[in-house]
């Protein structure tokens, strides 16, 4: 495995543990020319998927691509990093499960949104506003309205992330 920080392949295994619900092997490891130290994730992979985005454009479904785009929407948001793990775990199998090797980027896109809706009011703000591209503050008006009726507890959620969200495979 190659060193992020410095390049080198000259890297060695420290310690390898199993996830909680052992579907994953977390590895940390050191670089033996810098000191850097990283960790990697190995998991089982079903089938290889290919995204199809909008535009029909076609790329290699990248399980990374998704947590990184589903921890922007959460960040600063006090969400246990484990349950955001097992949330993208969870998106993962459910896509494999359709048994498609092509999905829409659309599909990944209304899963997360699934997803995040059931996990953090805000985060799930911050990504449909990103997701479905809301040009229009009514529109806002209309999902926060949403929100407000299936949660009475938590006051309205933060303005949503805007320009600087990711969306999904997208
Ligand atoms: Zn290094």
């Amino acid at each position: 495995m190659r060193c992020p920080y410095c390049g080198s392949t000259n890297t060695q295994v420290k310690d390898s543990r199993p996830s909680e619900d052992h579907t994953t092997i977390r590895r940390r490891r050191i670089c033996a020319d810098c000191g850097g130290r990283f960790t990697t994730f190995e998991r089982v992979q079903l089938r290889e998927m290919t995204v199809i985005k909008r535009s029909g454009r076609r790329t290699q479904f990248d399980r990374d691509k998704l947590m990184r785009s589903v921890q922007i929407a959460l960040r600063k948001r006090p969400v246990d990093p484990e349950r955001i793990e097992r949330m993208v775990s969870g998106i993962v199998r459910r896509l494999e499960n359709m048994g498609e090797n092509d999905i829409k980027s659309e599909t990944i896109g209304r899963l997360v949104m699934e997803a995040l809706k059931a996990l953090d009011d805000v985060a799930y703000v911050r990504f449909a506003s990103v997701y479905k591209n809301f040009r229009e503050a009514k529109d806002f008006e209309a999902l926060l309205g949403e929100l407000a009726a299936t949660d009475d507890e938590d006051a309205p959620p933060a303005k949503p992330a805007g320009k600087t969200a990711a969306s999904a495979e997208d």
